[in-house]
């Protein structure tokens, strides 16, 4: 179905949804709403391309479960929707590195015994590592290392099929547009979208009945700009470090658990490794409702220090060759966080329908394969939808 855009706010356009934000979450938004409700959607992006921001800036890990000892749901729900995504993005998955979790002597939050319960309670393949793997930690500091099967997207592989998806369900995706604002038209029946064409500078308007704002770090933004209350989330300004292994650690891909530790693993779309550390991957916070200014600019305007120095220094005292890691990289982006998952480490979903501006519903995610969690949550408007 062809869009109109209206360039006065007079005019209706012809749309049942408009998605805010192309990341992960807004394409598969999308996809799912054209696909399974047959409903038309437009997609509006402020980036010029998709999966540019925190879907491409993480540490591209395809959790399946290891992850989250202290909640056991999440691990759960982490290995169901791993099993999916690697089958349906099967083309976008790195599997051919060799994965180890291990549990640190002291300063972590579970032990070997508990992470091996844990483990199995969720159903999630650990051996012990082969004795080649145990020579490279230092063992003093090491309580046990096991060998596990966890993966590493490819974002830009992501964002080419995700691309390929929505043009095959012939969905516009408008990129370099800037969503300002939204208000209650047709007596709070329908949704007008204010956004501007980055490339020329113009004021536009679209209508819908369903707006989804996924827009991550920006989803306060949006509904400030709006006049709607703001959402309780936490920012982080976080670092990935991007770093060259030596060779014999190309295909490898290490976590210590579960505490102040840190992780590498391949970094599939640069060809690199990335590394995270719990202490020197967030740089600074705060909770968006306590402060008055725009996220966006306030990222713009930092100049972090890479704290990667810290990062392989500490590491190297438990994985010694990250002394040689060769730092290449550092990308730095916003975290947003829902301030409960802090609690047990959790990472639900976010689906919030907005009363004060009936048909917005804000969306956010705590990892990448979260998105299948959305189904449940569309499954309501099948229901709200005439049969043809
Ligand atoms: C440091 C870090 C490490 C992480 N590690 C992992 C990991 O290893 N594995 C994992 O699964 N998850 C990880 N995550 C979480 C994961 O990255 C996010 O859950 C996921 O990318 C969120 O996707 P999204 O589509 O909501 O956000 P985004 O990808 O940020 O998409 C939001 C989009 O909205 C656009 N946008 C924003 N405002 C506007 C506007 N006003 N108008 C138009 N467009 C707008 C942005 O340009 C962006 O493209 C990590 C996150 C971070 C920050």
């Amino acid at each position: 179905m062809g869009v109109q855009l209206m360039s006065s706010p007079s005019e209706r356009a012809d749309v049942d949804c408009v998605v805010v934000g192309a990341g992960v979450f807004g394409c598969f938004l999308a996809l799912h709403l054209t696909r399974e409700l047959g409903l038309s959607v437009v997609v509006l992006e402020r980036e010029g391309a998709l999966l540019r921001r925190a879907s491409y800036t993480n540490q591209a890990r395809v959790h399946n479960g290891y992850h989250y000892p202290r909640s056991i749901l999440t691990g759960l729900r982490s290995r169901v929707n791993s099993g999916r995504f690697l089958r349906e993005y099967a083309e976008c998955v790195d599997t051919t590195f060799a994965k180890y979790y291990a549990v640190a002597r002291s300063r972590s939050n579970v032990t070997a015994t508990q992470f091996e319960q844990f483990c199995s309670r969720i159903g999630a393949p650990l051996a012990p590592a082969e004795p080649h793997a145990q020579r490279w930690f230092d063992m003093r500091r090491i309580e046990r290392v096991w060998r596990t099967e966890e993966w590493a997207f490819d974002a830009d592989a992501l964002a080419r099929r995700m691309g390929a998806d929505l043009a095959a369900r012939e969905v516009p995706v408008l990129l370099r547009r800037n969503a300002r604002a939204l208000r209650s038209t047709a007596g709070a029946r329908r949704l007008e979208l204010e956004f501007e064409e980055l490339d020329n500078g113009r004021t536009r308007a679209i209508a819908a009945d369903h707006v989804f704002n996924a827009t991550y770090s920006d989803l306060n933004g949006l509904l400030s700009r709006s006049g709607a209350p703001k959402l309780a989330l936490k920012q982080e300004v976080t670092e990935i470090a991007l770093v060259e292994t030596p060779e014999e650690f190309r295909r490898v891909g290490v976590t210590v658990m579960c505490g102040p530790f840190f992780s590498f693993m391949p970094f599939p779309a640069r060809g690199l490794h990335s590394l995270s550390h719990v202490r020197y991957t967030p740089h600074r916070s705060w909770r968006d409702r306590e402060v008055e200014f725009d996220n966006q600019e306030f990222l713009r305007g930092l100049h972090e220090r890479s704290n990667c120095p810290q990062m392989m220094r500490d590491s190297a005292r438990y994985f010694p060759a990250v002394e040689r890691f060769v730092q290449r990289d550092a990308l730095i982006e916003l975290k947003t966080v829902l301030p409960q998952s802090e609690q047990d480490d959790s990472r639900p979903i976010l689906f919030h329908r907005h009363t004060e501006l009936p048909g917005l519903v804000s969306v956010l995610g705590g990892k990448v394969d979260n998105i299948y969690d959305l189904e449940r949550e569309l499954a309501p408007l099948r229901a709200t939808q005439p049969t043809p």
